[in-house]
């Protein structure tokens, strides 16, 4: 704790000295948790009288249009001259819910040319490299929007919170946790929902919009893929879904249709790891899922798939078509199970 109140004082020193102009940025294809934890995290630093601009590399999926704030975000895909120019003017930036600036796409480059302005990590991601000014990495936390709820408590106290903080904040909660049901559900975890409840947190309605938002093809695009396109394999230990181009445009596929859908096999007895393959037009993104402390899908992300991510939540790339991917998944589960042996 003493550790993190440290940081907290390094980091008054980051924002000290008036107003500055201060950037957050997140991952490509940001969720919840990314989206959440920025704009909480800039709306702090507006009151504290700061000028802050949230950027994203790529447009977030629609079930997020409903989130405090995000019609402000600059989306450096659709708008790259302004994103460029804002990273440049930065005077302090914030890395947010990722640990390495290479998963940006176009906006590395721009942050890595912006070489005066100090990058100051807030991140729960696992293996952060040491290459920040400071940094706030929890990997046994559950979100980046827990990591910045701490911050903002210890930082300008909970009064600080707002209705639009609190409903940010749990969004990203929310999300990362699979509303309430993966790791890192610590007692410390529901007293800051607790909190945010104080602070006028209404559950229900961050739930439904989320949760109740669907389209009906992305409902239906849900059952083809579960009725029709999952794979159990290695005596029902490994399960998959891959979706092809062609199938995806039948269900009118939006961005973000298919998220959440990785996490149904493993609603099956005996599923030790869920995989989804989305094929795009560049390559084929790879979604990995598993439970419990054994099957850590990170490592094997990294092993097989060039990615990385969490224990029991990652992600990767594959740069071969969509058949030779899954049949690299089929060996890859063989190979990576057989090591892990007789599992309860
Ligand atoms: P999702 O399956 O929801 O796209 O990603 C799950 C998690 O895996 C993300 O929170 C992120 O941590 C990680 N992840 C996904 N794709 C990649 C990737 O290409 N590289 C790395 N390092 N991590 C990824
Ligand atoms: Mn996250």
């Amino acid at each position: 704790m003493t550790d993190f109140l440290d940081k907290i004082e390094q980091l008054k020193g980051y924002l000290a000295g008036g107003p500055k102009r201060i950037i957050t940025v997140t991952h490509t294809n940001p969720d919840g948790d990314a989206i959440g934890s920025s704009l909480a995290w800039a709306e702090v630093l507006g009151k504290m009288g700061h000028t802050v601009t949230c950027l994203v590399p790529n447009r977030y999926p629609a079930f997020l249009d409903w989130m405090p704030g995000i019609d402000k975000m600059i989306v450096a895909k659709e708008q790259p001259e302004l994103a460029a120019q804002v990273v440049a003017q930065a005077e302090v930036v914030f890395i947010m819910d990722l640990n390495k600036i290479d998963r940006l796409d176009s906006l590395t480059e721009a942050l890595e040319a912006n070489t005066n302005a100090p990058r100051i990590l807030i991140d729960h991601h696992l293996m952060p490299p040491n290459e920040f000014a400071l940094q706030f990495s929890f990997p046994h936390w559950c979100s980046t929007a827990y990591v910045t709820y701490n911050i903002i408590s210890a930082l300008a106290g909970t009064e600080a919170i707002s209705v639009a903080i609190a409903e940010n904040l749990y969004a990203g909660i929310m999300t990362d946790t699979g509303n309430f049901s993966f790791s890192y559900l610590t007692p410390d975890l529901m007293r800051a929902v607790a909190v945010l409840l104080e602070r006028g947190l209404d559950i229900p309605k961050v739930n439904t919009a989320v949760y109740n938002s669907y389209t009906a093809s992305r409902v239906k695009l849900l059952g083809y893929s579960l009725g029709r396109k999952m794979e159990l394999i290695e005596n029902g230990r490994a399960a998959y879904i891959d979706l092809s181009e062609r199938e995806m445009r039948r269900y009118n596929f939006q961005l973000g249709d298919s998220e959440g859908f990785v996490n149904y096999p493993l609603t099956i007895v005996g599923v030790k790891i869920s995989a989804l393959f989305i094929e795009t037009r560049k390559f084929i993104r790879v979604s990995l899922r598993s439970r419990g402390d054994v099957v850590d899908v990170n490592m094997f992300a990294r092993r097989y798939f060039g990615g990385g991510g969490h224990k029991n939540a990652a992600g990767g790339k594959s740069f071969v078509s969509l058949a030779e991917t899954v049949e690299h998944f089929k060996r890859a589960a063989a190979e990576y199970l057989a090591e892990l042996g007789e599992l309860d």
